[in-house]
């Protein structure tokens, strides 16, 4: 059995425990604690094969901290989200996309597998995070992009599908 270790970062309330919630134990919980800062796992089989994943929900202070940064270090994979009704919280991925990077000095090891990620999608209508905006920036970073709805449990599981395929492919 393969254990991965996966990251989520994103800014507070783009849904990063919901999503780790719905993927870990499939329910939606709408009151989540923002300050909680865990580490959850799951067994999961892909492609007829057995995973242990850990999955890193990050949580408070942007700046990173050394255990973090430890965390961030032994990590494999990284799920980088938004909000489609918040522009403020795409614009936020650049800094920890960077953070990421540094840490994981991709001038040596080349970036690690990462999924960017446009969350609550049930909310067409406050959407002001365009489809196509979020697929551009997939596009710069050479990424994958879902939009996805911790609420329904929209394209939830291929979040974490894609990364451990991307992550057998290294
Ligand atoms: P975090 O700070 O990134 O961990 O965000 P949370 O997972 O705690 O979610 C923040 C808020 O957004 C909560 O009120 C959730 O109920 C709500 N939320 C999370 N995901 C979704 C979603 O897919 N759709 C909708 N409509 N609300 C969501
Ligand atoms: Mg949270």
């Amino acid at each position: 059995i393969s254990e991965y270790k996966i990251c989520i970062f994103g800014s507070g309330g783009v849904g990063k425990s919901c999503l780790t919630m719905q993927f870990v134990q499939g329910i939606f919980m709408p009151k989540y604690d923002p300050t909680i800062e865990d580490v959850y796992k799951k067994t999961v089989e892909i492609d007829e094969k057995q995973y242990s994943l850990e999955i890193l929900d990050t949580a408070g202070t942007e700046e990173f901290s050394a255990m973090r940064d430890l965390y961030v270090k032994n990590g494999q994979g990284f799920v980088l989200v938004y909000s489609i009704t918040s522009r403020a919280t795409f614009n936020d991925l650049q800094g920890y996309y960077d953070r990421i990077m540094r840490v994981k000095d991709t001038e040596i090891n080349g970036q690690p597998p990462l999924i960017l990620v446009g969350n609550k999608s049930d909310l067409e209508d406050e959407r002001v995070v365009g489809r196509e905006v979020g697929q551009a920036l997939a596009r710069k970073w050479k990424c994958t992009f879902l939009e996805t709805s911790a609420k329904d449990h929209a394209s939830v599981d291929q979040v974490f599908f894609d990364l451990v395929r991307q992550i057998n492919r290294l």
